[in-house]
């Protein structure tokens, strides 16, 4: 099965970089998989998984979640503000805070509720105009603003230029959490998970090298 060959991709990584073995997790990217894929991973005891889409995650974990203790779900994609509600629901880690106004909703509900998702905020590292994500130069009054609307925001996220050498924009990512004092790097996906490991990922997102193809 491929769980297990990418669980030890990830800690030979770790290893090679001198990074502690477990310092890193891997949310395995269950969007559009048959759910016979999804379900045998979850038999094989993996716990943490991500879905882009609020709609369909809200179809299937619901139920995964009652058979499966200890999931621990990620939203990946973008999210729009009249989902956020269901969204704090259902996710325990939403990586793609990409705006002011979503900013503004999450720390609305956070107070209303009382509780809200860790939260990476997700950076344009490529200043790609289809892309979602706060521009590099707009970082870090990002970060600022909200922290100071009191949200937990945890790390980073990016999804680099898919034609571009993933390093640069793993690095520059790295380079803006840590002079903004956040822990968290949500970088690395199927093809490039190592790369983004050994520039200090603490969660690689990765969907096709565990499930297969997409559509197939
Ligand atoms: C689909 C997706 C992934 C996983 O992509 P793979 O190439 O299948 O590993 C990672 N991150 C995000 C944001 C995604 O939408």
């Amino acid at each position: 099965m491929l769980l297990k060959e990418i669980l030890s991709r990830v800690s030979a990584a770790e290893c090679k970089v001198g990074r502690a073995e477990g310092s890193v997790k891997l949310i395995a990217i269950s969007k559009v998989q048959p759910n016979e894929r999804v379900e045998a991973v979850l038999e094989q005891g993996h716990r943490a998984f991500g879905e882009n889409r609020v709609q369909e995650a809200q179809g299937k974990w619901p139920d995964f979640k009652a058979r499966f203790e200890g999931v621990e779900l990620h939203l990946v994609g973008p999210l729009q503000t009249n989902k956020a509600r269901a969204a704090l629901e259902l996710f325990d880690v939403i990586h793609s805070l990409d705006r002011p106004k979503l900013a503004q909703t999450l720390a609305r509900l956070a107070h209303e509720t009382g509780s809200c998702p860790d939260l990476f905020i997700q950076v344009n590292t490529g200043e790609e105009p289809q892309k979602a994500g706060i521009l590099p130069a707009e970082a870090d009054a990002f970060i600022a603003d909200c922290c100071a609307l009191d949200l937990p925001v945890t790390g980073l996220m990016c999804i680099p230029p898919a034609e571009e050498e993933p390093a640069l924009h793993f690095a520059l990512l790295a380079k803006i959490a840590e002079r903004n004092g956040l822990p968290g790097l949500s970088m690395g996906m199927s093809g490039d998970f190592e790369t983004a490991i050994a520039l200090g990922a603490t969660h690689v997102r990765v969907g096709s090298a565990i499930f297969g193809q997409r559509g197939v």
